[in-house]
């Protein structure tokens, strides 16, 4: 279907949920996808933050072939071994001893909230339930997630609020610790904030956090939603940051493109739920948890993860380089290949000049630009990306002297 055709389908089928970039994307390969009229593109969203390893690659694609032959779906009334090994392996490569698995972000969220409530609830009876999260903060859609979410933009129109969420500033240990009290059941946090506009936890700060959550036996969350999986140069950001937490979640990176997300914990706090506490129809189904074992096998094999903190490092330093060239960046920040650009013109313009010169990139807001590309990516596409922001900001400080 011609794009033209295909957007205004949408427009008359679709709920108008997002703001879509004009293009038709028929297929992709490594760092490139393609549209229907066979342009390519260079892809620094990476299907935001989700396709770590690009796109087809041989081992993820033999995976999912494989997997789909064999069993797409039984229900979690059986045991089926792609989930429990892909348990394993999470709980070999992290601070958790248990895992659950749903289908995306928010879920996984959702069942942390739920876990941190019920554990609260059955140590320290009714009255501890509140959640303590941060300003800017992103956690998802859902009615509890966009709660927990401390941004108004995704809460307007949908009140009431599910009860018992309150917010602080985010790296402000003095403002959390003056929130968290007798009622409190949890604090929960991304280790470097992403659609808040890629902001980095500071590491005292959330040393800190950790051992007031310790004291206290409040638990500590990391949505590691869009952490997670490789994205910051480790398997998951908090091993860089010094601290672990007492639940993690996982979404985004874990099917390398395959809708799953995961709920993993310590233990003690795992014990919280028991049979019929909590369930998810597709959660953990073989299919989504093939995906994410091929994933993993090809991440600890080590070479991905290198390259992810080598490029990572490279574009750092590259955009921060640009900042320094151009009074139009404000900011730059990120860690690994997770990384922010704030700048003092309209960000929009920015992600559509990229968009005609073959490149994806993403604004987290209206000023800021975020890169969240595949894993793989190499340098000579930083130093493409490098060279077409220079370009635009080159013109932009030309058609608007007053900088
Ligand atoms: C994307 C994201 C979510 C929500 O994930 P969905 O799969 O869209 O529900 C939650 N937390 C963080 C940190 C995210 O980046």
């Amino acid at each position: 279907m011609p794009t033209e055709e295909l957007k205004k389908n949408a427009e008359q089928f679709l709920m108008g949920t997002y703001a879509r970039q004009p293009i038709s994307i028929v297929r992709g390969r490594g760092t490139k996808v393609y549209d229907l009229e066979g342009r390519e593109y260079t892809d620094f969203v990476g299907g935001i933050a989700v396709n770590v390893l690009g796109h087809g690659h041989p081992d993820l694609v033999a995976a999912i072939q494989r997997q789909v032959a064999q069993l797409i779906h039984a229900s979690n009334l059986y045991y089926t071994e792609p989930q429990v090994k892909l348990a394993e392996t999470l709980v070999d490569h992290s601070f958790a001893d248990k895992v659950f698995f749903c289908n995306s972000g928010a879920e996984a969220n959702e069942a942390a909230i739920k876990l941190a409530r019920r554990y609260s609830h059955a140590k320290y009876g009714d009255g501890r339930y509140e959640i303590v999260t941060m300003k800017n903060s992103f956690h998802g859609r859902t009615m509890a997630t966009l709660t927990a979410t401390g941004q108004e933009k995704v809460q307007k129109g949908y009140q009431p609020l599910v009860p018992g969420f309150s917010y602080v500033d985010f790296n402000h240990f003095a403002e959390l610790e003056r929130a968290v009290g007798d009622k409190t059941a949890a604090v929960m946090l991304e280790p470097v904030q992403g659609e808040g506009g890629v902001h980095v936890a500071d590491r005292e700060y959330l040393k800190a956090t950790r051992d007031l959550c310790t004291g206290r036996d409040v638990l500590l969350i990391f949505d590691e939603v869009q952490t997670g999986v490789g994205r910051t140069g480790s398997l998951f950001a908090y091993e860089q940051l010094g601290v672990e937490p007492d639940i993690m979640t996982l979404a985004k990176g874990l099917g390398g493109g395959v809708p799953i997300g995961a709920c993993l914990a310590r233990d003690s706090v795992a014990q919280a739920f028991g049979p019929g506490s909590h369930a998810s129809t597709f959660g953990g189904n073989p299919l989504a948890c093939a995906a994410a074992l091929a994933v993993f096998r090809v991440l600890l094999e080590g070479r991905v993860l290198e390259q992810a903190r080598q490029m990572g490092d490279y574009l750092a330093k590259g955009l921060s380089d640009c900042k320094d060239r151009h009074h139009v960046v404000r900011d730059v920040r990120g860690l690994g290949l997770l990384q922010g650009m704030e700048l003092e013109m309209d960000a929009k313009n920015v992600v559509s000049d990229c968009l005609k010169r073959g490149l994806l990139i993403n604004a987290t807001s209206e000023r800021i630009l975020r890169f969240v590309p595949p894993l793989i990516v190499t340098q000579r596409e930083i130093d493409r990306l490098l060279d077409v922001l220079s370009q635009i900001f080159n013109r932009h400080a030309i058609e608007s002297p007053a900088h």
